[in-house]
């Protein structure tokens, strides 16, 4: 079932048997880089199975073997290429990539475009979950408007987080997936805590699959602050659309007295020239603009960030 369904999603990727996909997953017990692998075999393309992390041999490899698809995480696609410029590649003409499956964060459209332009690339956001296989679930076709989820493998329903009540499509709720043809393992009604929304119009790629729209946040990551409700995806919307950021930010979250406050650190853009008040000025509006939420904005230094091969920690508790 799992090499089945990763198949589809990345031959609906534009993954063929003629494809050279970097697995840039970490190998070992998370799902990702294993059905990645089972499903590249499956449409008979080249694995290149690196791993995630040791980004200057990732990059070399990538040249050499003319990779032509990679999968990782979106964060670790916005480093791989920021290393990549730093470390005097020409992107355009060196890489012969095509194509990015990223998935295992919510990552905001903006982060999405960001990658897209810096690599010129079109990526594929995927979703799935371990309780339920891995990646596999469901993914975006070349209209890049929803995710076609293979519900012939996958029941689905989205539900009132809170009462429990099934939702329409149309309505924002948390997913909720029974397993159909899964052996030995199988879930039943399972809680993902991840939020979306089903759209049920047939899709103009043709595929009759129904979709669901990419993963609006998940309920855990959800912070009240100040009364309002904020999910950290708004925030990266935020920053990335103010021109001289980069992709590199942390939220950090505090309790002064019994409330709980933001700040937010970003590392301007390296071909950034000009002054960082006016920088943070810029970023505190936008955020306000979203959420009507005052929050605190620091520009750092390039490369204060901790960055991620896997999963990046966006907010940190303090
Ligand atoms: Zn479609």
């Amino acid at each position: 079932v799992w090499s089945e369904v990763m198949a589809r999603i990345m031959y609906t990727a534009g993954i063929r048997k003629k494809d050279r996909f970097q697995n840039a997953f970490g190998y070992g017990l998370f799902t990702g880089a294993h059905g990645f692998e089972k499903g590249a075999q499956k449409i008979g393309a080249l694995v290149i199975p690196t791993s995630s992390g040791n980004t200057l041999r990732q990059l070399q490899l990538m040249k050499d073997f003319e990779t032509t698809a990679l999968g990782c995480t979106p964060s670790y696609a916005a480093y791989m290429a920021e290393v990549a410029e730093k470390e005097g590649y020409d992107i355009e003409k060196d890489f012969k990539l095509k194509v990015a499956m990223c998935g295992a964060e919510a990552w905001s459209d903006e982060m999405k475009r960001k990658i897209e332009e810096k690599w010129g690339i079109s990526t594929f956001d995927n979703y799935g979950l371990t309780e339920i296989i891995g990646p596999g679930v469901s993914v975006e076709c070349e209209e890049h408007d929803g995710l076609h989820i293979n519900v012939d493998h996958f029941y689905v329903e989205v539900i009132d987080p809170k009462t429990g009540e099934v939702l329409e499509p149309g309505e924002k709720g948390e997913l909720v997936f029974t397993t159909l043809t899964k052996e030995a393992f199988p879930s039943i009604r399972f809680r993902t805590k991840d939020l979306s929304i089903l759209i049920e119009d047939e899709c103009s790629c043709g595929r009759t699959l129904p979709r669901h729209v990419r993963l609006l946040g998940r309920a855990d990551d959800m912070m009240k602050v100040r009364g309002v409700i904020v999910f950290p995806k708004q925030i990266e919307e935020a920053i990335m659309k103010v021109e001289g950021t980069s992709e590199n930010y942390q939220i950090i979250k505090y309790k002064s007295g019994v409330m709980t406050q933001l700040k937010v650190k970003v590392e301007p853009d390296p071909g950034f020239k000009g002054d960082k008040n006016d920088l943070a000025k810029r970023i505190q509006d936008q955020i306000y603009g979203i959420l009507n939420l005052k929050v605190g904005v620091e520009i750092v230094n390039i490369g204060d960030i901790p960055r991620s091969t896997g999963k990046a920690k966006r907010v940190i508790e303090e």
